[in-house]
């Protein structure tokens, strides 16, 4: 009986099986009243008791289950985060930006920004890798602030943004440069006094959906990045795929 209460309660078990043991307890328990001389009353009290005991097992049960998928997610969740700024990391961001581009809709484009501190190795010399860790979180603060759909930390000082955007809002992430002088973080060692980001944006259109990859984004968004750096950088230069 203990046996059968237990399998019973397992929440993971099929309703129908849990179904066909309570069947046949309720059959054991008839045979019980007609073939021994029991009182009706004892079976009664087997009978709440068991139902008492295994809600109980079943309850417990439920709510061990629960944490441990709630720990899962969180593990997860956890993996998929960078550490420092907690925006998502490198591993998470081929899934989360498939699971975008399937999300593209005629006349939508998908926009990938590649954005780069400037002069971050004379940042971290002049005021020391603590620092510059701040200068990272306070970065992907204000990118997490520009309304993408993903914010990556791509690697080093090298973030990536990607959002789905309509037509009329091509000029996306063009006002980043105003966004870093309004939050003005000191660099001594900067010609801008301040950090700056040189930022690449690669477009692509829904209507070559099927030749856009991460991989021609990645290396659009690559190559308009290193003319934002070569030209003065402190600039956003975008182009289509
Ligand atoms: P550019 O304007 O051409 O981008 O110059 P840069 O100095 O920013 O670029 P470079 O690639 O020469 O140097 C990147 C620096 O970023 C070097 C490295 O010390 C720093 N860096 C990378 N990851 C981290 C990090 O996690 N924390 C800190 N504090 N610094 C980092
Ligand atoms: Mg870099
Ligand atoms: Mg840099």
């Amino acid at each position: 009986m203990l046996v059968i209460a237990v399998i019973t309660s397992i929440p993971m078990l099929h309703l129908g099986h849990k179904a066909v043991l309570w069947f046949i307890i309720c059959i054991n328990l008839i045979g019980i009243q007609i073939f021994t001389p029991i009182s009706i009353s004892w079976t009664l009290y087997f009978l709440f008791t068991m139902i008492i005991v295994m809600g109980n097992i079943q309850y417990q049960l439920d709510i061990l289950l629960r944490t441990q998928y709630r720990a899962e997610l969180m593990e997860t969740e956890k993996a998929n985060t960078d550490k420092l700024t907690g925006v998502y990391n490198r591993r998470s961001f081929e899934t989360k930006c498939n699971d975008l581009m399937t999300h593209l809709k005629p006349l939508q484009f998908i926009a990938l920004a590649m954005i780069d501190i400037d002069y971050f190795k004379k940042y971290n010399d002049s005021y020391g890798h603590l620092e510059g860790d701040r200068v990272l979180v306070k970065v992907a603060e204000i990118l997490s602030d520009c309304g993408a759909d993903i914010v990556v930390r791509f690697g080093g000082e090298e973030f990536i943004l990607v959002k789905i955007l309509d037509t009329d809002q091509l000029n996306w992430l063009h006002d980043l440069p105003n966004r870093f002088s309004n939050n003005a973080i000191p660099h001594q060692s900067s010609s801008f006094g301040r950090i700056t980001v040189s930022t690449g944006i690669a477009l692509a259109n829904e209507y070559n959906k099927q030749n856009i990859s991460i991989k021609s984004l990645l290396t659009s968004a690559d190559e308009a990045m290193y003319k934002a750096k070569k030209t003065g950088r402190n600039k956003v230069v975008s182009q289509k795929i």
